[in-house]
């Protein structure tokens, strides 16, 4: 069985086991009342709908907690990512459905549908308000979960106070009038639940700094490769990091004032073989931007500043700086594929740096494969790797056919054109580059019949990007 396939199963086999457990406990709680007309049709929906809604917020938390172990179970931190975003927006919509129950079950009985509508509308029930705040709070958060105009790091504090509401409001929900209250079994489950994201909570936002996976590495020179990309090249202070091509760190880097806490994603672009470790970035915004800062050479805008002369000639005084990289992560890596021996690999933009690891991996990896690799880019001036990529190609242990795509040229790449490039149809494809390159090929090589365990996906980003 595929690796890949093993883990949708997982995925969907932890829904299930979730949904089914809290629905039978619900059940346990509310088996004896269910013939009574007053839980039908809305009420009995509207106390399960609420539990799935907890239930599954916790599942979202728990999934993108940064640790081996429960990425594994997920296909690797990437992929655990996109069930995040879709467990959640499920857990959202159905505390939406709870509430538009809870309406309907008041209008058909009678009753004032501003009592679960508008908080403090019966200042006597003040549990029942509070109840009602939460909800409102917890949809606006939703809400801006998806409002692409947040900078990251405002749209993550955000998200984060998200998950404390979401658990906060199980807990009030727990100590209420309610079947977590009242049914001893359901309530050991969700103090469970409750404990496991708070866990993977401290875990991710307080703890992971300093007890994650860390690396100490040192900069050893900052390459820029025009078109506002760099090579930042990473010597080790005291552990190498290990890891299979194709997966991604988080770096932080302590010496930047003001961005010091920030974590950012970067996917490897060096072989596990070499000693260094090279990331290859584009400068899109602050934080990448500021890399340039950490060059030990004239490219570095501090470095007029940093120069002296010395006896004979003039010094600059610029000091290597640490770099702290946590991983590795993500589950993107042909090793985990090894029974696809014909694989067509697609990089968009800056998606080439996992496919660059993989290559140089491939000089010595004695596994030979058939590759059809296609570099995408809009212009000409893009492709700065595409000469590394033909040298790379050619000493490669696998036969790689390498195109470098440029679509201004040539029009936009579809996938029925690999499918005739490749003419077979037992390959595997791997996709690497923005959010949007990676779902539009995925769907066309699905309409061309590709088994989706043949389709493997990384996208090099966590949220939506801003609208243009
Ligand atoms: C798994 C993965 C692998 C990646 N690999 C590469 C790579 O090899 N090379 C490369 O150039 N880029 C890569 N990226 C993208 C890179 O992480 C962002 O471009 C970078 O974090 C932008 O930071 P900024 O402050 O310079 O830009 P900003 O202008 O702040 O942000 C630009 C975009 O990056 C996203 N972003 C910003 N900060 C973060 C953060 N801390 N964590 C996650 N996303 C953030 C924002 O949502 C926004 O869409 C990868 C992203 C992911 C998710």
């Amino acid at each position: 069985m595929r690796r890949e396939q093993a883990s949708a199963r997982h995925q969907q086999w932890t829904v299930c086991v979730f949904l089914g457990l809290t629905t039978l406990l619900w059940l346990g709680a509310r088996g004896n009342a269910l013939g009574d007309s007053s839980m039908w049709p809305f009420r009995a929906p509207a106390h399960l709908t609420t539990l799935w809604a907890a239930s599954l917020a916790v599942l979202a938390i728990v999934v993108v907690v940064r640790a081996n172990a429960v990425e594994n179970l997920f296909g690797g931190l990437g992929e655990a990512v996109r069930w995040h975003r879709r467990i959640g927006l499920a857990s959202i919509v159905l505390l939406g459905v709870h509430v538009a129950l809870l309406a309907a079950d008041a209008a058909h009985k009678g009753q004032s549908v501003a009592f679960v509508l508008v908080p403090f509308s019966s200042p006597e029930h003040l549990h029942q308000s509070i109840s009602i705040v939460f909800f409102y709070l917890l949809m606006l958060l939703g809400l801006l979960a998806y409002d692409r105009r947040l900078r990251h790091e405002k749209w993550l504090m955000l998200h984060r106070l998200f998950a404390i509401l979401y658990v906060v409001g199980i807990i009030h929900a727990g100590t209420g009038q309610s079947s977590i209250r009242e049914f001893e079994p359901l309530r050991t489950l969700f103090v469970f639940l409750s404990l496991a994201a708070i866990g993977a909570w401290t875990y991710n936002v307080v703890l992971f700094r300093r007890v994650g996976p860390l690396h100490r590495y040192t900069v050893n020179a900052v390459r820029p490769r025009g078109n506002n990309i760099i090579d930042l090249i990473l010597t080790p202070i005291d552990r190498r990091m290990m890891f299979s091509p194709g997966t991604f760190v988080l770096i932080r880097v302590p010496g930047f004032k003001g961005m010091e806490k920030e974590l950012h994603p970067f996917s490897i672009a060096s072989s596990p073989l070499e000693r260094d470790l090279q990331l290859s970035i584009q400068q899109v915004g602050d934080f990448t931007r500021r890399l340039s800062y950490l060059s030990l050479d004239d490219d570095n805008p501090d470095y007029l500043r940093h120069r002296r002369d010395s006896q004979h000639h003039e010094l600059a005084t610029l000091e290597p700086q640490e770099v702290h990289v946590y991983g590795p992560f993500g589950g993107f890596s042909q090793l985990r594929f090894a029974g696809y021996r014909r694989v067509v690999w697609i990089a968009v933009g800056i998606g080439i740096t996992p496919f660059l690891s993989m290559l140089k991996f491939e000089q010595h990896n004695f596994d030979f494969r058939r590759v059809w690799f296609y570099y995408l880019v809009r212009e000409p001036d893009e492709a700065v790797y595409a000469e590394e990529l033909d040298e790379l190609c050619e000493r490669s242990d696998s036969f790689i056919d390498v195109t470098t795509w440029v679509s201004g040229e040539r029009g936009r790449l579809s996938a029925a054109q690999i499918a005739e490039d490749v003419e077979v149809d037992d390959y595997a494809v791997m996709i690497c580059g923005n959010r949007r390159a990676v779902e539009d090929f995925s769907h066309q090589f699905l309409e061309l019949g590709l088994p989706s365990a043949r389709i493997i996906g990384e996208e090099l980003q966590f949220r939506a990007s801003p609208r243009k």
